[in-house]
């Protein structure tokens, strides 16, 4: 596993829990919906019906996120891809339990592509958990 950088943290840190970042996000939210955001699959960006099951994904960030909770932000691989992660509400059992970050798959091929392409890169500031079906 990587290392992240102790300035790089400090500073995505500093950044993360400024008004102004959740604010943008959280208005951000409003505009597509939370409807769009809670259904579609992080890695195809495929929309799943609300009676489809789906793969949730949970990662644990070294990064204080708590100025998040409850916000899709997003996550940038190195490869530009843009994954949509959801921070868990303070008081859900998910955050409790250290699942700071969750991922949504549409199905098990996008979550294994999901999981190998995060092995390799997010690591940096977050790690991967045991997926679970939902
Ligand atoms: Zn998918």
């Amino acid at each position: 596993m990587k290392k992240i950088n102790r300035l790089d943290k400090r500073f995505l840190e500093q950044f993360l829990s400024t008004p102004l970042v959740r604010d943008k996000l959280l208005k951000i939210q409003e505009e597509i919906g939370i409807e769009t955001l809670s259904r579609a699959c992080a890695w195809c960006k495929k929309t799943v019906a609300e009676d489809e099951p789906v793969y949730m994904l949970p990662l644990s960030s070294k990064i204080d996120l708590s100025n998040l909770h409850g916000l899709y932000i997003p996550l940038t691989l190195f490869s530009g891809e843009i994954l949509i992660a959801l921070v868990p509400t303070k008081d859900s059992d998910a955050w409790k339990n250290g699942k700071h970050l969750m991922l949504m798959a549409c199905c098990e091929e996008c979550l294994e592509q999901m999981e190998t392409a995060l092995k390799n890169d997010i690591q940096t500031f977050a790690y991967m958990d045991e997926a679970s079906k939902r």
